[in-house]
């Protein structure tokens, strides 16, 4: 079956509940533990033979590092705290509420607090999940988002942290970057809404929609082998915020990278994930779109008995690589020709290694 070439359009929602972190969440002898499993006894075995490993950034993990992990911790704990800052607000409310077309400001927005890229896009209802899962406190909650247009942005994750992987600062790093992407869809959501917009922050653990898919309609980036998102200049290394809104905004068009064309021949990701989580095969149809199959359970696994969120298939991608014009000038070549896969595999691989030794 041969792949068509663009990456298609899902024709059913995702219920949150049934995402790894929201079935990871579940706790025994708890209402929603009750009702998840009396709706998916299947999954009721592997599950729980994953909650039986050591949790993520708690003893027991390989890479457990005390100082390290409660890093991690505080930042995680520190984003439920995030106040937008009210000088920024002020400031830039006005502008928002004055604006014909308020795009282009809030892309500086973001910009200005610190993202590494930003764009609109339309809200496909596609990408927006059907109940909530992560908590209990709203599982099973219908998502009724009212928003049409979102601000996506992309924040940039330490190259050389990430070149520890699996280590545990790399989850450090993880941490970090999700609050830095609240604190700037806090600030987002705070300044359209005192511009007189309904607006809605997307941030960890805290999502009503699929981030990955909204940032390639954003035109931020494609859809990797890994199934997360390619960007431009910093590759797989960065973390996803969003607002949503009902002030209109001009949707950017997806752009081509080259990336997903360079995926078909490159496979870097999937020969060292060390849980053979990603497909070495071609895309497959899945809910509509063709992508790359992941198993989620065995990299969840995985990341239970390191104890952190690995980040092998980020670190080792080519298109990771640092933002210097060197590389972009290889990443320019590479839109233009993605044939030059194979060669370009191969430099890679002499540079930095086939295989991936932290
Ligand atoms: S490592 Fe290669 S196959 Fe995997 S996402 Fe990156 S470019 Fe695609
Ligand atoms: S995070 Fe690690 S285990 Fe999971 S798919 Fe990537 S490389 Fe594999």
């Amino acid at each position: 079956m041969r792949a068509p070439p663009r990456l298609g359009r899902p024709v059913a929602r995702v219920d949150e509940r049934d995402t790894m972190f929201a079935r990871a969440a579940r706790r025994p002898g708890t209402p929603a533990f009750d009702d998840y499993y009396a709706r998916r006894p299947e999954l009721r075995e592997v599950d729980d033979r994953l909650r039986a490993l050591p949790e993520l950034c708690r003893p027991g993990g390989r890479h457990y590092a005390p100082l390290v992990c409660g890093q991690a911790d505080d930042y995680f704990r520190a984003i439920e705290a995030i106040v937008p800052d009210a000088a920024v607000v002020e400031t830039w409310a006005p502008l928002v509420r004055e604006a014909r077309d308020a795009t282009p400001i809030l892309r500086s927005l973001a910009r200005a607090l610190g993202a590494s890229a930003a764009g609109c896009a339309a809200v496909d209802e596609a990408f927006v999940y059907t109940h909530k899962g992560r908590h209990d406190a709203d599982y099973g909650r219908e998502v009724a988002l009212p928003h049409r247009w979102a601000v996506v942005f992309l924040v940039e994750m330490d190259f050389g942290t990430m070149q520890r992987a699996p280590r545990a600062r790399v989850l450090r790093e993880s941490a970090r970057q999700y609050y830095r992407a609240a604190v700037m869809a806090k600030t987002v959501a705070a300044v359209l809404e005192a511009g007189g917009a309904g607006a809605k922050a997307h941030y960890d653990a805290h999502y009503d929609l699929m981030l990955v898919p909204l940032a390639v309609a954003a035109g931020l980036g494609e859809l990797g082998r890994h199934n997360l998102l390619i960007a431009d200049r910093h590759g797989t290394r960065v973390r996803i915020g969003a607002v949503t809104t009902d002030r209109p905004l001009a949707a950017a068009a997806p752009v081509s990278l080259g990336a997903a064309r360079f995926c078909e021949r490159c496979r870097k990701c999937a020969e060292n994930c060390p849980s053979r989580a990603l497909s070495n095969g071609p895309r497959e149809p899945a809910r509509g779109v063709w992508r790359w199959p992941t198993d989620v359970e065995r990299c969840y696994a995985y990341w239970r008995g390191v104890g952190t969120d690995c980040g092998i298939c980020m670190a080792v991608c080519p298109f990771s690589h640092p933002d210097t014009w060197w590389h972009n000038a290889v990443r320019a070549v590479i839109r233009r020709a993605p044939w030059l896969a194979r060669p370009a595999r191969l430099a890679d691989d002499l540079v930095y290694g086939k295989r991936w030794t932290a």
